[in-house]
């Protein structure tokens, strides 16, 4: 397979010196270690597919990998060595981008900064971020279903991308592309590459849905006395408008855990608070009058008791701090000890009482630990941690009580009819609890898409779809 994929691509697209090999070889947590011989890297859609082509008629799998920012171990091959990476690192072309039309297409491996960048130069902006965007990439998003801070106003990956280029498992191309409006011929191959982790297909570039580039901002941070409140707070500043976009929740232990970590960092808020809200509205009307819109909620709020406390940040560095306050709360709860993470969702009104109660719960099954959301409350989305015992060492807590409290953590979710992966993925680290609890109906269908495309299981095996030792989906 090697020897063919350098006369198909040449010598370039293929590394095998382990050293090269290995940073991609290991998940960006560093929890997943796999192996492979190589890394393939084309660099256009025909090479691709004629490296697919190839694998298919060897039996060799594939992992398609972007970046490797994933949570979930999705981009990391098998431990055994027996799947190579199929990287898109050299398919970076953006290959036009049309403020008219609202539209960018890109290839694969270009990363999101870099499509930001590209889309502002000329007044646009791709409305979609993370914490990783320095390094995932758009066929990483596109296969992941990304989400990040603006999913309240611009949704996920499923409603940006306005069609998708890909290689399927028999090594045909999926021609997506063309932003039409209007198709109904049938199944939409576009949306099932959507959020399909590299099990179905190969994305080799995508369409994606550009909005006006930002001309002014308002940046809010509020304490509030529980969650219910934040999302009665939410609700008024909705019924403003569509201008927030973001609306980040965090407990004020987390708030704590964040300023101590952080070199410099001071509390947005005198005075303690059980919760804290980080709200942003957004317009391209530079005239917009959003500081006075957030002001008059904010105020309002407080004469009626939602809000205790709350201040407008008075400059873009002070904006920035906040932002910086949010974004290391997961390095910062990691610093605290060792703790399972969970990406998951509720429906939104459900949200506030699972937070609660869920904590509570959790608490009280495993004495000493300490359980917290936080994130996306206006999404239903929250990174849910659930802390070892002072004390306790990380390969005690990982391998005595981490799978029991994440499976008591899953089965809350399902039970407030929620999801055990919000936007992160399945990946291989979800397989076996996507495969406990189902749902049965969604589980089979997938089976027997993944069978139909993909009859030989090459495609990223061991991710998402769970498959039988032979191979076969099951
Ligand atoms: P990879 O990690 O390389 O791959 C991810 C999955 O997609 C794998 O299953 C891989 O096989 C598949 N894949 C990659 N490229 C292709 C392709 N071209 N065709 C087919 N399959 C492909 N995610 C969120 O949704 N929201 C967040 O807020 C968020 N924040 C993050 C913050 C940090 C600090 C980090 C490290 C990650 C975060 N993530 C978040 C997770 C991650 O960034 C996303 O899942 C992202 O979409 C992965 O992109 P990638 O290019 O790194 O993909």
């Amino acid at each position: 397979m090697i020897d063919a994929a350098r006369r198909i691509a040449g010598p370039r697209a293929v590394t095998t010196d382990p050293a090269d090999i290995a940073p991609w070889a290991t998940d960006w947590r560093g929890r997943y270690h796999g192996a492979t011989p190589a890394i393939l890297s084309p660099a256009n859609v025909e090479e691709v597919a004629a490296i697919v082509v190839q694998a298919r008629a060897l039996g060799v799998a594939l992992v398609p990998q972007g970046g490797n920012t994933s949570m979930v171990g999705g981009a990391t091959p098998p431990a055994d060595g027996s799947a190579l990476i199929l990287s898109t690192r050299r398919l970076r072309a953006i290959r036009a981008i049309d403020p008219d039309a609202r539209q960018a297409v890109a290839e694969a491996g270009v990363i999101l900064a870099e499509l930001h960048a590209a889309a502002g130069e000329t007044g646009m902006r791709f409305p979609l971020t993370l914490g990783a965007k320095g390094s995932a990439t758009i066929g990483g998003l596109v296969s992941t279903n990304a989400g990040g801070t603006q999913v309240l106003r611009f949704g996920t990956m499923r409603r940006l991308v306005a069609g998708v280029e890909a290689v399927l498992p028999d090594g045909t191309i999926h021609q997506g592309l063309s932003p039409l409006r209007k198709d109904n011929r049938g199944y939409d191959l576009n949306q099932l590459m959507i959020g399909a982790e590299g099990t179905l297909g190969i994305v080799t570039a995508a369409a994606l849905s550009l909005v006006p580039a930002i001309a002014t901002r308002a940046v809010a941070w509020a304490g509030v006395g529980s969650p219910a409140d934040a999302l009665a707070l939410l609700r008024r500043l909705e019924a403003q408008g569509d201008a927030v976009e973001s609306f980040e929740i965090m407990p004020g232990s987390s708030l704590a855990l964040a300023v101590a970590h952080l070199p410099g960092a001071r509390a947005p808020l005198a005075g303690s608070h059980g919760w804290h809200v980080l709200v942003e509205a957004t317009s391209s009307d530079p005239a917009a009058p959003l500081e006075p819109m957030l002001e008059r909620i904010l105020a309002d709020a407080i004469g009626d008791g939602l809000v205790a406390d709350a201040v407008i940040a008075a400059s873009e560095a002070q904006a920035e701090a906040f932002w910086r306050l949010r974004d290391s709360l997961s390095a910062a709860e990691r610093g605290a000890g060792p703790a399972s993470q969970h990406d998951i969702s509720v429906p939104v009104a459900a949200m506030p009482g699972f937070m609660v109660e869920a904590a509570a719960a959790i608490e009280a099954a495993f004495p000493g630990t300490h359980a917290s959301g936080f994130g996306h409350l206006g999404d239903g989305n929250v990174h849910f941690h659930v802390r070892a015992p002072a004390g306790m060492s990380a390969q005690q807590w990982y391998a005595d009580h981490a799978p029991a409290a994440t499976r008591m953590v899953h089965d809350l979710v399902v039970a407030a009819g929620g999801s055990i992966s919000a936007e992160h993925g399945i990946g291989q680290m979800k397989i076996d609890e996507l495969q406990r609890l189902g749902p049965p109906a969604r589980l089979a269908a997938m089976r027997a898409i993944k069978s139909a495309l993909d009859p030989q299981g090459l495609f990223n095996p061991g991710k998402l779809v769970k498959l039988a030792p032979d191979g076969a989906a099951t």
